[in-house]
């Protein structure tokens, strides 16, 4: 069997011609050299409609997924479109090409399912390609990815930020996160108010409208704009969210009292404690759990904490709202009444004030679990970890939308993988 049949099997270059193919044995490459055929009027790559030929540029390289680990290069000289409706000279556009870069739209599909499951240096590696290939491969496929979803029907949102630069910078993500489809939506620079404007000028008034349910945290910016122009919503402060703060008063008791019974002179009773009171006690085995009881004997402010915690983990198992809205204003004032917990009584005070969103949880009859937004931010933070030395915040985004947006992937005649 001819080389060119197996070309022609796998791709669909209508107007086009494999002339002639060459085995670079040195190299390990196939090189494909493509003609238009002699009928074939160039397309122009503004206006998408064929013209005259005006001249021919410099010949160019166009990567297909490599073939019995040989990579195939396709090679064509590129003609120029006196185009008669633009009125100029422009470069045409042919069916493999995902613009500027080599990668061909059928290569760009390959590798960035790859870079999916793999890191983007694992993939560029295992391809023999550039980490910029990878990197242009995934940006073309998420692009046409975006233009293409359906932004329709999402009735349920979840709004969470995660850190990235050490901390030392905020993105807010909004994911859809209604039963029939759960993905990445938006990606907004920091979490202000504008952020959070700038989603819902995105998904404009209609799309707005038509959205129900919204979780996010206690964070004041978000609350606000979800209160002005999503309002037709339920805002629910969600589960995943509130348990986060609870966990963080508590590790800020923790921290002060290590530092208080240093000052003080006193054993470092606390020391490498931090795990045993932040996981769920049920989680707790061995001897980590001897260590916890015993600690849990002592007089100690982190202790007292840490019993509050575990007492407010009732909180989730009611299923009506009321008896939900008593249980919180008897734990607030149990905490509010221990001089020696200022951290915890933050929280407190800060769950009285949005008692009422936080029973929204209850009226959606636990509908939206913490588990999604969970899953979600995890999943976003390893994104985020995996692309530390990303030179800009725009392939950052792409990396994400790309791991979770859920997609749709251009459709090529051949599936490589
Ligand atoms: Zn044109």
């Amino acid at each position: 069997m001819h080389i060119k049949t197996l070309l022609n099997f796998v791709t669909n270059f209508k107007g086009f011609i494999f002339q002639n193919t060459h085995l670079d044995r040195k190299k390990d490459k196939l090189f494909v050299t493509v003609v238009p055929r002699k009928s074939n009027k160039p397309v122009c790559s503004r206006c998408g409609k064929p013209g005259t030929t005006y001249d021919h540029l410099r010949q160019r390289n166009f990567l297909l997924p490599p073939i019995w680990n040989i990579a195939v290069v396709l090679l064509y000289i590129m003609r120029r479109v006196d185009c008669k409706t633009c009125g100029k000279v422009a470069v045409e556009q042919v069916p493999w090409s995902t613009g500027k870069s080599s990668v061909t739209k059928q290569f760009a599909a390959f590798l960035a399912f790859w870079a999916r499951k793999l890191s983007w240096k694992e993939t560029a590696l295992s391809f023999k390609v550039s980490w910029d290939i990878v990197a242009d491969a995934v940006t073309w496929v998420v692009q046409w990815g975006l233009v293409h979803r359906n932004l329709d029907n999402v009735t349920a949102i979840g709004v969470d930020e995660i850190q990235y630069h050490k901390g030392q910078n905020y993105l807010t993500l909004v994911y859809q996160i209604d039963k029939h489809c759960r993905r990445l939506l938006w990606i907004g620079k920091e979490r202000k108010k504008e952020t959070l404007h700038a989603f819902c000028d995105f998904m404009g008034e209609q799309r707005n409208k038509a959205i129900r349910f919204v979780c996010s945290d206690m964070w004041k910016a978000y609350i606000f704009v979800i209160a002005d122009r999503l309002s037709d919503a339920v805002h629910i402060l969600d589960r995943f969210h509130i348990v986060a703060n609870l966990n963080k008063a508590v590790d800020e008791v923790r921290r002060s009292e290590v530092k208080k019974l240093k000052d003080d002179g006193k054993p470092a009773y606390l020391k490498n404690s931090r795990w045993l009171f932040l996981k769920k006690k049920k989680r707790i085995r061995g001897y980590a759990r001897t260590r916890l009881r015993d600690l849990l004997t002592m007089n100690l402010r982190t202790v007292k904490a840490y019993l509050f915690k575990e007492d407010f983990d009732h909180l989730w198992t009611y299923k009506s709202p009321s008896w939900a809205s008593t249980f919180i204003d008897q734990w607030t004032r149990d905490v509010m009444r221990h001089r020696s917990l200022p951290e915890l009584k933050k929280f407190a005070r800060t769950t009285r004030e949005h008692k009422a969103l936080i029973l929204n949880y209850f009226h959606a009859k636990k509908e939206f679990s913490s588990g999604i937004v969970e899953g979600f931010n995890n999943k976003a933070k390893l994104t985020i970890r995996r692309s530390y030395g990303f030179r800009s915040d725009k392939l950052r985004k792409i990396a994400l939308y790309h791991t979770l947006g859920n997609l749709p992937v251009p459709e090529v005649t051949h599936r490589f993988v």
